[in-house]
């Protein structure tokens, strides 16, 4: 086997059957998912621990194959590849020490849950993107604009790059269809612009008064804003997807979700790992009633 992969899963295949026996072999050489295979790895490199009590968890609890860790202590059953990708929510957080970025408010009205967007280490290379992609679609905007001005009869700035090819000027269809070919290329401009503004100066923010939460995802006070009750929360999560992207670099995504009894919402794909198990603990500690 030159494939290293393939070694790997090897390795991996004898130690969980050492561990859990005949079956479990034929299942890992049959080779049924990588995912889980990762799971496995880390299941037995970590002894993963119940988030409530903090207690180990003893490898028979666990089933690997159906992604399963049983604590006995409190009688719960765990999502096992929660546990060993270090993705649980600890709601066990001191709320008077928040991280740096982040705030915990409380008073009479309610409680803020808050984090930034601010990354000094994204910004720079979201300023480049942004500037270098407006720079280019810029000149065919101004040629678009120059060409529509024209047509309604306007006089154009004389600094524009001219819309007149061999002095005639552009057609109205095709003054029509560059802009619609622009389209698109312009609104991922303004996304990546929006994007470096976010890592200057957007926030994550839930409010909570009474049994009303307003969930706010922005820059000032322009954003987006998801209303739900306490009442229909049922579990806060973190998702934590890493993969390999083509050119072979490990890439990773998380995010908070917090799980209703309508549809989950996910958020927080902007905040640093820190930011967000601060931000994740805090949403659990204040909204899932046990
Ligand atoms: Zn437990």
């Amino acid at each position: 086997m030159a494939d290293p992969a393939l070694n790997e899963t090897r390795i991996a295949g004898t130690k969980i059957a050492l561990l859990q026996g005949r079956t479990m072999e034929f299942i890992v050489n049959s080779s049924l998912g990588t995912q889980w295979l990762e799971n496995a790895a880390a299941a037995l490199s970590v002894t993963p621990t119940c988030p409530r009590c903090k207690g180990a968890i003893p490898s028979e609890d666990i089933n690997v194959a159906n992604n399963v860790a049983f604590c006995r202590h409190c009688d719960l059953s765990h999502r096992l590849s929660d546990l060993t990708s270090g993705t649980t929510v600890d709601e066990d957080i001191d709320t008077s020490r928040p991280p740096d970025g982040t705030w915990f408010q409380r008073n009479a009205a309610g409680t803020v849950i808050g984090a930034t967007h601010r990354s000094l280490s994204r910004a720079p290379g979201l300023l480049f993107l942004s500037v270098f992609w407006n720079g280019v679609i810029c000149v065919f905007v101004l040629i678009a604009l120059g060409s529509t001005l024209k047509h309604l009869g306007l006089s154009i700035p004389h600094w524009f790059p001219s819309p007149n090819t061999d002095g005639k000027l552009m057609p109205l269809g095709m003054t029509l269809i560059l802009w619609i070919f622009l389209t698109p290329f312009v609104a991922i401009g303004l996304a990546m612009l929006g994007a470096f503004l976010s890592s200057l100066m957007g926030r994550t923010e839930l409010q909570v008064q009474g049994n009303q939460c307003v969930l706010f995802t922005g820059i000032g006070s322009l954003g987006r804003r998801q209303r739900f009750s306490t009442f229909d929360v049922k579990d806060v999560r973190i998702e934590d997807k890493r993969w390999v992207d083509r050119n072979g670099r490990s890439r990773q995504s998380a995010q908070i979700v917090i799980d209703t009894k309508d549809k989950p919402i996910s958020f927080g794909s902007m905040l640093t790992n820190e930011r967000r198990r601060f931000f994740a603990g805090c949403v659990k500690k204040e909204l899932v009633r046990r």
